[in-house]
Parts: C-alpha cells; sequence; structure tokens
C-alpha cells in the first residue's frame, strides 16, 4: 500500500522499500469543536477558542497524523455568510494556529443547507455532514488510510461520517455535543468514543 500525494515530510515509510504508505488523519468539526458553537457563526469576532485546541492541534501534528477540518456551513445557503466570509474565518483561523506553532493541512466546508434560500444551495448534496464527499476530497488530496483515521465532533452526524468512512469517531460534549449525546445516545455508532472537550478526545487518539 503506497501513496504519492502525502504531505512531504509526513507518510510513515516501509523499511524494506522506502515507499510511502498512506498517512493517517483527524478529521475535526469546526463550531462546537475547535471555536465555541454561536449558532451560524457570521462575525468574524464571534470566532472563541476552547482554551486546549492550540495544544490538541500541535499534539496532532507531532504524532503525523494529517489534520484536516471539515465543517457544515449551511448558513452560506440561509443566506447568513457567503463563501468569502467562511475562507475569511478560516485564514484568520490558520494564522492563530501558526502563531502557536499549529497546523491545519485542510479546511474543507458544505455550503448547502436543506433550507437554502440560494437555490443552487439547496441540499441534497454529497458533502453536508453526514455525507462524506468532504473527506472523499482530503483522501483524494492527502492520500489517506481511513481504517487509521478518526473523526472528531460535536454531532451526531460527525460520529455518523465516522462510521460510514470506516474510521473511528469521538463525539466530545463541547457545543451541542452533551444534549446530541442525550439525545441519540445508544443510537449512536457503536464504538463511538465519547470526551468532554477536543484535548481529551486528542488524548485518546493519541493512546490509540
Ligand atoms: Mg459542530
Ligand atoms: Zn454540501
Amino acid at each position: 500500500m503506497t501513496s504519492d500525494v502525502g504531505t512531504a515530510d509526513r507518510g510513515l515509510r516501509t523499511a524494506d522499500s522506502g515507499q510511502r504508505t498512506a498517512d493517517r488523519a483527524v478529521f475535526v468539526d469546526r463550531d462546537g469543536t475547535l471555536i465555541h458553537e454561536v449558532g451560524y457563526l457570521s462575525r468574524l469576532q464571534d470566532v472563541k477558542w476552547f482554551p486546549g485546541t492550540m495544544d490538541a492541534i500541535r499534539l496532532l501534528n507531532r504524532a503525523g497524523y494529517l489534520v484536516c477540518v471539515v465543517t457544515n456551513q449551511g448558513g452560506i445557503g440561509l443566506g447568513l455568510c457567503d463563501e468569502a466570509f467562511v475562507h475569511s474565518v478560516h485564514a484568520a483561523m490558520d494564522a492563530e494556529l501558526s502563531a502557536s506553532g499549529a497546523k491545519v493541512d485542510g479546511w474543507y466546508f458544505c455550503p448547502h443547507h436543506p433550507h437554502a434560500v440560494v437555490e443552487s444551495l439547496k441540499t441534497p448534496c454529497g458533502c453536508r455532514k453526514p455525507g462524506r464527499a468532504m473527506i472523499d476530497a482530503a483522501v483524494r488530496e492527502h492520500g489517506i488510510d481511513l481504517s487509521r483515521s478518526w473523526v472528531i465532533g460535536d454531532r451526531d452526524v460527525d460520529v455518523r461520517l465516522a462510521h460510514a468512512v470506516g474510521a473511528r469517531g469521538v463525539l466530545v460534549t463541547t457545543g451541542h455535543g452533551a444534549r446530541d449525546l442525550e439525545r441519540f445516545g445508544r443510537a449512536l455508532p457503536d464504538g463511538t468514543l465519547v470526551a468532554s472537550d477536543l484535548s481529551e478526545a486528542v488524548a485518546e487518539v493519541l493512546t490509540r
């Protein structure tokens, strides 16, 4: 099993051939997981990091995991913000991350929504979680072994997505997580782990 599309300083090498194996990745949700959930974030000043986010991302970087953000941004379809705004949020987050020595390898968002005011952004789409198209795009770009990868997020759709792609899922109880845990509980996919926040989720990932 080899991949030639991994990030240059990552992929593991097999001892005999020197060929790269596919990378492991952690796919993280944005709102309610990296930053506070504010309900359709539409102002840059509402970006508020959870205290452990930078450290958690840095730990994943150091452990050799690719880190990809996968986020439903249905607010675009609803006309509450636009794609340019979402790009500017991610650029601002990227700058803060890199200032603290942490790195996100890819940012993916779904602009669609079932009640979109923009007709072309009405679901069904393949990318709105638990749809898998954002993860498939990351796999094409980076060469990722999903069986050794994780999805961390605060919604049932995040852990359902993990299950759908053959990765492991961690539900964090920040954001909507406590509510979704109560609401879906045993209906969440088998093997779903629960963590109090991203830091605890990452600590768990790093023991596996
Ligand atoms: Mg979320
Ligand atoms: Zn979509």
